[in-house]
């Protein structure tokens, strides 16, 4: 008798992801597609869901776009369902939709920017998956991975406001995990460290490698696509036991003392 039972195919599969216009969101879309699931792509920004709607349906692959502002909870109740309603079902909820801030405790805006950094990197991502959660319910293989930071597990000067947002996510992932194991969803969350995408992009290339060489084990900066394959081994049909867990994508940044 053969031993290995679990399957490790998303092949049909229904997947929403937040923010996927860009970046970590654009490869997990890419990816997600080119395993043959069916990719719903949403983003703040019109243009880049068409772009990648069409770089997806371009080399015939399965995706569809919408527009959602993850701070808008009708948007959000509106597009869930349209996604539910278009393929029959949800099978996974992303919630990687982001925004970077650096703002000092004292600085005069800081009460906007804690809002802010809240709203769309913490209540949304609760929004997002309270909205899938009755069709997660009805899947076979119902997934949710939650994009934190390594600001969830540490701290940088004056980026207080994010970091604090991105410590919640890694709560709500281990409270959800708790909440919703007895109807097998699973809830893991990732904690990317430094990547190469347009939210780093304004860093140069010199204080990158220096960073880099400093303080990563693997000595550079993450690809999306890194972060992109750490999401789907959270999303396979074989990964039925793992819940509540974060895992650092981040080069060994974490773990690294001098
Ligand atoms: P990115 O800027 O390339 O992409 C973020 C996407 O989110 C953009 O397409 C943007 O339009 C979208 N977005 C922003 N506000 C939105 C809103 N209100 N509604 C819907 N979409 C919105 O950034 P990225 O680096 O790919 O970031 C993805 C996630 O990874 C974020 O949650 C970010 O905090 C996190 N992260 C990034 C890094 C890094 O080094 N790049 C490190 C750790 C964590």
């Amino acid at each position: 008798m053969r031993l290995s039972r679990m399957n490790r195919s998303i092949s049909g599969k229904v997947v929403l992801i937040t923010g996927a216009g860009s970046g970590m969101g654009r490869a997990v879309a890419h990816l997600f597609a080119d395993e043959g699931a069916h990719v719903a792509v949403t983003d703040l920004l019109e243009d880049r869901v068409n772009d990648v709607v069409a770089e997806i349906v371009n080399v015939g692959k399965s995706a569809h776009g919408w527009v959602m502002d993850v701070t808008d909870a009708k948007a959000i109740n509106y597009v869930v369902n349209a996604v539910g309603k278009k393929y029959a079902g949800l099978d996974m909820v992303i919630n990687n939709a982001g925004i970077n801030m650096l703002v000092p405790l004292n600085s005069p805006g800081y009460e906007k920017y804690w809002e802010k950094a809240v709203d769309v990197l913490l209540t949304a991502y609760m929004r997002v998956i309270r909205a899938a959660l009755p069709y997660l319910q009805k899947s076979k293989c119902p997934r949710i991975v939650n994009i934190s930071s390594t600001e969830g597990l540490g701290a940088t000067k004056y980026n207080s406001a994010y970091s604090v947002a991105k410590h919640g996510v890694i709560g709500l992932t281990r409270a959800l995990a708790v909440e919703l194991g007895a109807e097998n969803i699973t809830v893991n969350c990732i904690a990317p460290g430094a990547i190469n995408t347009p939210m780093t992009s304004q860093i140069s290339e010199s204080d990158k490698k220096v960073f880099a060489k400093r303080r990563i084990v693997l000595g550079r900066y993450g690809e999306p696509e890194d972060i992109a394959h750490a999401v789907l081994n959270f999303c396979l049909p074989s990964a039925q036991y793992i819940t509540g867990t974060v895992l650092p994508v981040d080069g060994g940044w974490m773990i690294k003392n001098a």
